[in-house]
């Protein structure tokens, strides 16, 4: 029996790097999908390669920082599957990387309300259907912010990271007496697009660090981690062989945040 057969999900940033290989993950063991991104074609291209598997997937051309946009995706596919068991809360943005006296505040609630406020929401909007038979909700946040605080300019980032977890950690508890459990994950470098939106300023390298940190690559792999290593973890905390796990951050780096 497939791991999350009769299940549907529903997934933020599903058009590319993790968003899109846990999705096709998820499909792969049976669950129905609903696709959500900002940038539709990518997310129909999931849903192609989904529905060519033999898989079943719908796509929500949806803003995360938008609320009423959120809660429309999640009716579409309570609508479209009749059920909700999975919420991964992945769509994140780097946004603009620059020191914090330059830093403009609509750069930082730019990250912030992508980063943190679309997790609230798409976590909010999915409470009334994950409670009729329990379920997961997996939320993507970073090492950076919680173990390592070496992305110099990323002070928004980083403070979205950590409040996610903070955010999946109440939610934990306040969801544990409907059987859903809420955990964080927090990949280091991962190869994906992150990087092509993101507004590196030049005033970044006048950032005085204390200490110059190696540049650091994955002691386990020299390398940044593939997507698919993401997914198959988001798999596990979606489906009942994590049926124990709440509450609990897990990295997923290849001990890069120990350096
Ligand atoms: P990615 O850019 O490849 O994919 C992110 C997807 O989210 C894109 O398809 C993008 O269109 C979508 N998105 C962005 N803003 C959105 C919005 N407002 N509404 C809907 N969709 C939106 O990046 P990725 O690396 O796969 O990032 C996924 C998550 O992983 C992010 O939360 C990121 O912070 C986190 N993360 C990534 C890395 C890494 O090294 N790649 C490391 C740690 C954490």
């Amino acid at each position: 029996r497939r791991r999350l057969e009769g299940k549907a999900a529903i997934v933020t940033g599903a058009g590319s790097g993790i968003g899109r290989a846990a999705a096709i993950r998820m499909a792969e063991e049976g669950a129905k999908v609903c696709l959500v991104d900002l940038k539709e074609r990518n997310a129909e291209a999931v849903e192609h390669i989904i529905t060519a598997a033999g898989g079943e997937a719908i796509v929500a051309d949806t803003d995360v920082s938008d609320p009423a946009r959120v809660e429309a995706a999640i009716l579409s596919a309570v609508d479209a599957f009749g059920r909700l068991d999975v919420v991964f809360a992945n769509a994140g943005i780097n946004g603009t990387m620059a020191p914090i006296e330059t830093l403009t505040p609509e750069q930082w609630s730019h990250t912030l309300s992508t980063n943190l406020s679309g997790t609230f929401y798409i976590v909010k909007y999915a409470i009334p259907h994950l409670k009729e038979d329990g379920g997961s909700i997996v939320v993507t946040s970073s090492i950076n912010g919680n173990r390592k605080f070496k992305n110099f300019g990323g002070a928004a980032y980083s403070a979205s990271k950590a409040a996610q977890v903070a955010f999946a950690k109440m939610a934990a508890l306040e969801l544990a007496q409907y059987r859903i459990r809420v955990n964080a994950i927090c990949p280091g470098a991962i190869q994906t697009n992150i990087g092509e939106n993101t507004q590196q300023t030049d005033e970044v390298q006048s950032i005085e660090i204390p200490i110059k940190y190696p540049k650091g690559s994955q002691p386990l792999a020299h390398r940044a981690g593939r997507p698919e290593q993401v997914a198959d973890l988001v798999l596990f905390l979606a489906c009942d062989e994590s049926s124990h796990i709440t509450g609990t951050e897990v990295y997923i780096d290849g001990a890069e945040s120990l350096l």
